[in-house]
C-alpha cells in the first residue's frame, strides 16, 4: 500500500490540542510486542512521511491522529546519532541528569507559538526496535552548564527532542510544562 493510501485508510491526520485535544493529552499505552508490533511498523511509514513533509524534529503517536487505535501507542520516531533517526517502541525514560536547561521549542500539535521548556542535558532511554530488539540509547551530557539564558532548537537538538517526544507519551506538551516564548525578544 502506498503512503497515500495508507494515509486516506486509516484517517491520519496531524493531531493538534485545536482538533485532537483528548488525542494529544491521552497517556499513550504500551504495545504488545508478540501480537502488536505491525501497528508500530504501519506508524512508522507514517511518522516518516510527516517528519519529512514538515521538517518535524521528532515525532511521537500522540502527534499523529489515526483511527487504527483508540488511543496514541507508545511509539516515538527520534535522532540516534547524527542525521539519523529511528523508531523505538514501548521507550523508557532511564535517567535525567544534568542542570536544567531553557529550551526553545515548537511543536506540530501546538499550532503557531514556541515555548521555553525546562530540559536536562543529559538522558537515556530504553526500548524497542521494530524488530523487537531491546536497546539503551543516551544523549548529552550531564555536565553541561546551559545557565539561564535561552538556548535555541538546534542547539542540544537530540537532548531536548527526546524528552520533548518522551513527554508526548505522557500527554505533555510543551503548552503543559513550558511558558510562552518570543523568537523575536532575541533579536535586536
Ligand atoms: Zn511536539
Amino acid at each position: 500500500m502506498g503512503i497515500s493510501q495508507m494515509i486516506k485508510k486509516h484517517n491520519v491526520t496531524i493531531a493538534t490540542i485545536v482538533n485532537n485535544i483528548d488525542w494529544v493529552i491521552t497517556r499513550a499505552r504500551e504495545i504488545d510486542l508478540d501480537n502488536e508490533l505491525f501497528l508500530a511498523r504501519e506508524l512508522d511509514i507514517i511518522m516518516k512521511h510527516f517528519k519529512k513533509l514538515y521538517s518535524f524534529a521528532g515525532v511521537s503517536s500522540n502527534n499523529m491522529f489515526w483511527n487504527l487505535t483508540q488511543n496514541p501507542i507508545r511509539v516515538i520516531h527520534i535522532p540516534i546519532s547524527e542525521g539519523r533517526y529511528s523508531t523505538i517502541v514501548n521507550p523508557k525514560v532511564l535517567k535525567l541528569e544534568g542542570k536544567y536547561f531553557n529550551s526553545i521549542e515548537a511543536c506540530g500539535s501546538v499550532p503557531e507559538n514556541n515555548y521555553m521548556v525546562k530540559r536536562k542535558p543529559y538522558v537515556s532511554i530504553s526500548g524497542y526496535t521494530l524488530e523487537k530488539k531491546y536497546l539503551e540509547l543516551e544523549y548529552g551530557s550531564k555536565d553541561f552548564d546551559g545557565g539561564e539564558e535561552p538556548v535555541l532548537s538546534s542547539y542540544y537538538y537530540n537532548e531536548w527532542v527526546v524528552q520533548h517526544e518522551m513527554d508526548h507519551l505522557d500527554g505533555i506538551t510543551v503548552k503543559d510544562k513550558g511558558t510562552l516564548f518570543d523568537l523575536n525578544s532575541l533579536m535586536g
